[in-house]
């Protein structure tokens, strides 16, 4: 098991994954992972609360207050676990609108981190890989149809791409996961895979790498994000091997599986 560039824990990321920071880390120890990189979410504005942050309570004071500790936690851990494993202390963005890149400068230049996943889950402010709810209210505003969301969501990754210049950009076709068929090829939608290459390209002008997610699998899908089609388009920026735990039951055993797609 070479290393992992994703990964979220429930202490820092309540609702949306389980375990510890610590325990992730340990586990990573035990897959033999070389390198491991937590990458919490940043703190986004009150008005994108998803239902169970709501639930929890969770404001933006207090998810800035849990970034901190998120920080200083692992440092702690890096400390704690050298050199058994090199820990590589990022965050994964979140581009909604415009005004995020304020949020995502923060947590740049107040944390010392090492790196940051730049991600889109919006488009049109509303969530796209939430709940089937929050992709058909994003698809409506977009005009009714996939296709069309598509075009909007690469085209939100673009502008994402272009403020912030992550050096890893995070699940490239996280689009498809509640589309109505999330193995079909991009590439009969011109407009779509015009936009696909488009971006690769851009990545590609400023050195960013891809990552190769494989939390699709874990949702039944056959590919990883990205498919096989936009990886081969561009195959020299696919260098971050990643799996996306959103907790420790969530490593892959096969390690081989995933250098297949290297
Ligand atoms: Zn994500
Ligand atoms: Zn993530």
């Amino acid at each position: 098991m070479p290393f992992s560039h994703h990964s979220h824990s429930g202490q820092f990321c309540p609702g949306h994954a389980s375990n510890t920071l610590e325990e992730m880390i340990r586990t990573a120890i035990a897959k033999r992972m070389e390198v491991f990189a937590p990458t919490e979410h940043m703190p986004r504005h009150d008005e994108d609360r998803y239902p169970e942050e709501i639930e929890l309570g969770l404001e933006y004071n207090k998810s800035e207050v849990s970034h901190g500790e998120y920080f200083e936690e692992a440092k702690r851990l890096r400390k704690k676990f050298q050199p058994r494993i090199k820990i590589v202390i990022g965050f994964e963005s979140d581009w909604i609108r415009p005004r995020s890149l304020d949020l995502i400068n923060l947590s740049i230049q107040r944390y010392n981190i090492d790196f940051f996943v730049g991600s889109v889950h919006h488009v049109h402010t509303k969530p796209i890989d939430f709940d089937q709810a929050g992709y058909e209210a994003a698809r409506d505003i977009a005009g009714g149809s996939d296709q069309q969301l598509f075009g909007d969501y690469f085209d939100a990754q673009l502008a994402m791409l272009q403020a912030t210049k992550p050096p890893v950009v995070g699940h490239f076709d996280l689009i498809r996961l509640k589309s109505e068929n999330p193995e079909r090829s991009f590439q009969p939608w011109q407009d779509v895979w015009g936009r696909i290459v488009r971006n690769l390209e851009y990545i590609a002008s400023y050195g960013g790498l891809l990552e190769v997610n494989f939390a699709s699998l874990r949702k039944g899908m056959s590919e990883p994000y990205p498919k096989d089609e936009i990886a081969k388009v561009r195959r020299f920026i696919l260098q971050c091997v990643y799996v996306d735990s959103n907790g420790e039951t969530d490593f892959p055993d096969d390690g081989g599986q995933i250098l297949s797609f290297r």
